[in-house]
């Protein structure tokens, strides 16, 4: 993943700690905890880190997959844009090892409830990841 380039192209300046942000949760095929951001990332300042989130996640680069117990996961987006995150995924946390993953699925998230018009839906499943049922 090029990160500087897709900063680019959407228009938004490239700077280390975007780059680093962005690279560092494209490496890693779970979503990631803040707390473990903070650790990789400590060579930048906490409040730059932190804003720096809320601009990549204002701008669709990110989303926070969960927020649990105080700590926040973030995770890539692949298709949002800075006016609008479009998710047709489910977040998954396992029990067991507490990894949280976006996972994609096949068929379209869809809803309705009369009299309301819905933009998004957040499903959030919770169980035994792969790896932990392999280790069983
Ligand atoms: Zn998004
Ligand atoms: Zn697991
Ligand atoms: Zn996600």
């Amino acid at each position: 993943m090029d990160a500087a380039k897709i900063l680019k192209k959407r228009g938004l300046r490239i700077t280390k700690i975007r780059v680093a942000i962005l690279e560092t949760l494209a490496a890693n095929l779970q979503a990631l905890p803040y707390s473990k951001l903070q650790k990789d990332l400590s060579r930048f300042d906490r409040t730059t880190l932190y804003r720096t989130l809320l601009i990549l996640r204002d701008k669709g680069f990110i989303h926070k997959a969960l927020e649990e117990k105080g700590e926040s996961y973030y995770a890539l987006c692949s298709n949002c844009t800075s006016s609008m995150h479009n998710h047709n995924h489910v977040h998954f946390k396992c029990n067991r090892c507490s990894t949280v993953q976006c996972l994609h699925i096949t068929n379209k998230l869809d809803l309705s409830i009369p009299k309301i018009s819905i933009n998004s839906i957040e499903i959030i499943a919770k169980g035994t990841c792969s790896a932990c049922l392999l280790a069983d």
